[in-house]
């Protein structure tokens, strides 16, 4: 136990970890493009704000949460997603008297008491997006594409973007009576869990996987023909602006999505190749989740994907990422000897700019070569020996493997010529 990770977690390590850098700064850069700053959010909130901003009846919060109790007495729980703490941060720094819509993006680790699989985890990094005050629906389409346009960035094509309206509460209310009708007159046929959500929520029946299930939602009325005719004409004019960038979308009109919050607008994205966990962004419209979080009033759109899923895609998809970073030079010392010249050098090198590596383990002069190769060095510098004697020390491309004598002082302003620096 004590060498494992908790279930759900996992480690990544230097070899890994430039392929995060990797994304991380495409992330920033794509966001800066498109208007939305970073905000950075603390990893547990109080878990009310889960309960009243992801909803009391969502498996996430009834079954997903890592939920404790402080020292002091207060319950708090790791966060399982962020929207909830963004429109909070919103509230909190008063924000809706700034400028708006306030548009955010956010990169961290999410927790959730899911089941681990591949691609599944319980702790999992998520990149998200949240605009927050302004109901235009260009700003529906915009964060679509911001997702769409990432993807593109990253060289990873087909994907497929599902979309559907869930409306807003006044159309929602006369479908779900429809729905919960309909569902009623099938209710042999449905799962326990379903049970359970049709008086609660029936539209997450929509969203259940048992084949039962599935068969009877088939046949359940469509949200489509009860959207009103605002919830119509935004719906209308996300797809027109989705088409007018040459975004494919395909309309699921069993998309419901698991968070309570989402109104008009849901989305997700999915890629094929990934097997049983294709989704690699979900998102939607929350045009009442700030007001349930105490403020004001204020329509809000976003989305979030997760990482971790996003890397095995690329990584199926055959996208290459950097590899872990190399040294750039490698210092070999001749003899135990000229360990401590060695790492007066190196410390040199580094001051000057340079990435630079030497040996920890009083290797001989060849086992120090061979470990500069395994470690992807472009030079290495041996110290040492007769060039030592005349202030020089020997230079070695360990791509030809050609050697030359260079004066020491000369040595920063040679390597940084060699490596175009
Ligand atoms: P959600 O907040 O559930 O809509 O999730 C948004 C995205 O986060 C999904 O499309 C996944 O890419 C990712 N995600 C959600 N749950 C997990 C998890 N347990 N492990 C890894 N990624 C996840």
């Amino acid at each position: 136990m004590l060498t494992t990770a908790p279930r759900g977690t996992r480690d990544i390590l230097p070899d890994e970890v430039a392929r995060w850098h990797y994304l991380e700064d495409v992330i920033r850069a794509h966001c800066r493009l498109f208007g939305y700053g970073e905000i950075r959010l603390p990893l547990f909130e109080h878990t009310e704000l889960f309960q009243r901003g992801v909803g009391e009846t969502t498996d996430i919060v009834e079954k997903e949460m890592y939920t404790f109790t402080d020292r002091g007495g207060r319950s708090l729980t790791l966060r399982p997603e962020a929207t909830a703490s963004t429109v909070r941060a919103y509230l909190e720094h008063n924000l809706p008297a700034g400028p708006q819509p306030a548009k955010f993006y956010y990169l961290g680790p999410m927790f959730r008491y899911d089941r681990p699989q591949a691609g599944r985890y319980r702790q999992f990094s998520q990149f998200g997006v949240e605009a927050i005050g302004s109901a235009d629906p260009t700003l529906d389409a915009e964060v679509i594409l911001l997702a769409l346009d990432f993807y593109a960035k990253l060289g990873l094509k087909d994907l497929t973007v599902e979309l559907n309206s869930i409306g807003c509460p006044v159309c929602r209310t006369e479908y779900r009576q429809a729905l919960v009708g309909y569902l009623r007159a099938h209710e042999k046929e449905l799962c326990t869990s379903c049970l359970d959500r049709l008086e609660r929520n029936p539209l997450r029946v929509l969203d259940c996987k048992e084949e039962g299930c599935r068969t009877v939602t088939q046949g359940a009325p469509g949200l489509a023909e009860y959207l009103c005719p605002d919830c119509r004409e935004h719906f209308r004019l996300v797809q027109e602006c989705l088409k007018s960038v040459g975004a494919r979308y395909v309309l699921n009109p069993a998309l419901v999505r698991g968070l309570d919050y989402y109104t008009k607008t849901v989305f997700e994205i999915t890629w094929a190749g990934l097997g049983a966990q294709t989704a690699l962004c979900g998102g939607g419209r929350y045009d009442g989740l700030v007001e349930e979080c105490g403020g004001p009033p204020t329509p809000g759109v976003g989305f979030a994907m997760g990482l971790e899923r996003l890397l095995l895609a690329l990584e199926q998809a055959g996208i290459e990422l950097p590899g872990k970073e190399a040294p750039e030079v490698f210092v070999a010392a001749v003899t135990p000897e000229e360990n401590p010249a060695a790492f007066n050098l190196v410390t040199k090198l580094r001051r000057a700019g340079l990435a630079a590596e030497k040996d920890y383990l009083q290797r001989s002069l060849r086992a120090q070569l061979k470990q500069a190769n395994r470690q992807g060095a472009r030079e290495t510098v041996i110290v040492g020996g007769e060039e030592a004697a005349r202030g020089n020390v020997s230079l070695r491309n360990m791509v030809t493997g050609t050697q030359e004598e260079v004066p020491v002082r000369e040595l920063v302003a040679v390597l940084k010529g060699r490596l175009g620096k």
